[in-house]
């Protein structure tokens, strides 16, 4: 596969953007390097690079194409949305449509407010909790990104009564003193990290199902538990469902695991590819919100119409019928594909898959929680990696990211994806030999 113009484009990148791209994980760190691909055009499932190589995309720009690349009814209200200005710092008639409908779909969001991003909404869904409670700490789980607000980006320390340290330079100790990390689908853990800080403890932040280190569903009873036991100490739950939401069915998370967040943060697939996020709640903690309480929080580009036209656009596709029957259809045919494949060469492959949305690991052993997901074989991901782009097939550049399937894709898809499997899998086989 020839991608010069991917590698004359990066190396003039590099000189004027730092890293040569506007997010760490597009220049392929974490799968051993390589020229990121210049991508052209996407339409549907595919991409066409800057040297012309089409490929069938799984990145889904990290979760937000679910209905496709350039969806036409999208594409189209993001168009009306520009010719009748993109920008107006006034409130606007669509917002009101669009609160309504997130509303409807998740109820626990009994008022919500838009922001720019998923971190902006977590962000504030902490400030928030903080501001109702009064106090300051944090719980959350090891391996779950909650975007790159300061708080957020703190790692485990070394045991569930001990405090983090910040996962990046430029953050204050005294703001990682403030988060504690305990392992995913560990009662107990998180039991004593409440018994020893419950007091200080204004929130716990869940993705209720994981997509940060694959995808990784709660133990049955598991976040009933969270629930109980934090909301015993006086804490808040908030769901960060910025991956999760409309993911696997119209609506959220909490429909499929039966229990109910104080808070919620959106983003991702509610701006229909773009840029969005969204938090809400139960009235008495949205209410610490200004205008009508102490919490502050605002954004100039806040509730844009542009996003929020293809956020409608983008739910509206979605709510159509057989929506999440055909992914969960396309992904148990790649999971099964993957798995045939796998066996066949001997190779050792989990895959955990939820509807649309699946993650290969290298490894023996169930993925349960972030502390095997990274013991699984990340040199095998790489390889894996760079072998399914040679082949025309576009993953997500780390071994903790899910593929993401899109309506777009078909039967047909898979199958040119499920060859690229078996030959990627018996290149590794033979080169562990
Ligand atoms: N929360 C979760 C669960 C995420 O996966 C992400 C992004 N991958 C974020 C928050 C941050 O969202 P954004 O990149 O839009 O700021």
């Amino acid at each position: 596969m020839n991608i010069d113009q991917s590698v004359a484009l990066y190396k003039e990148a590099e000189e004027h953007i730092v890293g040569g791209v506007n997010s760490p994980s597009r220049a392929y760190k974490g799968v051993g390097g390589g020229t990121p691909i210049f991508m052209e055009k996407a339409e549907g499932a595919y991409f066409w690079d800057v040297d012309g190589n089409k490929y069938i995309d799984y990145l889904g720009a990290y979760g937000p194409i679910i209905a496709g690349h350039a969806h036409p009814h999208i594409a189209k209200a993001i168009a009306e949305s520009a010719y009748n200005g993109v920008l107006y710092g006034t409130p606007t008639k669509l917002e009101n449509r669009f609160a309504k409908m997130l509303k409807e779909a998740i109820p626990s969001m009994e008022k919500v407010r838009f922001v720019n991003s998923g971190t902006e909404a977590v962000m504030t869904t902490i400030r928030v909790a903080r501001a109702y409670t009064n106090r300051t700490k944090v719980i959350k789980f090891s391996g779950c990104y909650h975007g790159h607000s300061d708080l957020v980006l703190v790692a485990a320390g070394s045991g569930p009564a001990t405090l983090g340290t910040p996962d990046s330079a430029g953050i204050p100790k005294s703001i990682a003193q403030e988060v504690i990390t305990v392992p995913f689908n560990d009662v107990e853990s998180f039991r004593e990290a409440i018994e020893v800080h419950g007091e200080d403890v204004a929130a716990v932040l869940v993705e209720p199902i994981v997509g940060n280190f694959g995808i990784v569903e709660p133990k049955p009873g598991f976040l009933q538990e969270v629930n109980d036991i934090a909301h015993d100490a006086g804490a808040l739950v908030i769901y960060d469902e910025v991956i999760t939401a409309f993911r696997f069915t119209y609506g959220s998370a909490q429909d499929l695991v039966g229990v109910e967040p104080d808070m919620t943060a959106l983003g991702k697939i509610i701006g229909g590819g773009l840029p969005i996020g969204a938090y809400g709640g139960r009235v008495d903690i949205m209410e610490q919100v200004a205008p009508l309480g102490p919490a502050y929080q605002a954004g100039t580009m806040a509730g844009n119409p542009a996003s929020i036209a293809s956020g409608i656009a983008c739910l509206e596709v979605l709510k159509e019928e057989g929506t999440y029957e055909k992914l969960d259809k396309l992904g148990a045919m790649l999971e099964n594909g993957i798995l045939d494949h796998a066996r066949t060469y001997a190779l050792p492959v989990k895959v955990n898959r939820l509807k649309g949305a699946l993650t290969v690991y290298f490894t023996d052993t169930e993925i349960e929680n972030y502390e095997q997901a990274e013991a699984s074989n990340g040199d095998m991901f790489s390889r894996f990696f760079h072998l399914m782009l040679q082949e025309g097939i576009n993953l997500a550049p780390s071994k903790f990211e899910a593929w993401f399937l899109t309506i777009a894709h078909t039967e047909e898809d898979i199958q040119e994806t499920l060859k690229a499997v078996e030959k990627s899998f018996k290149t590794l086989a033979n080169e562990l030999r």
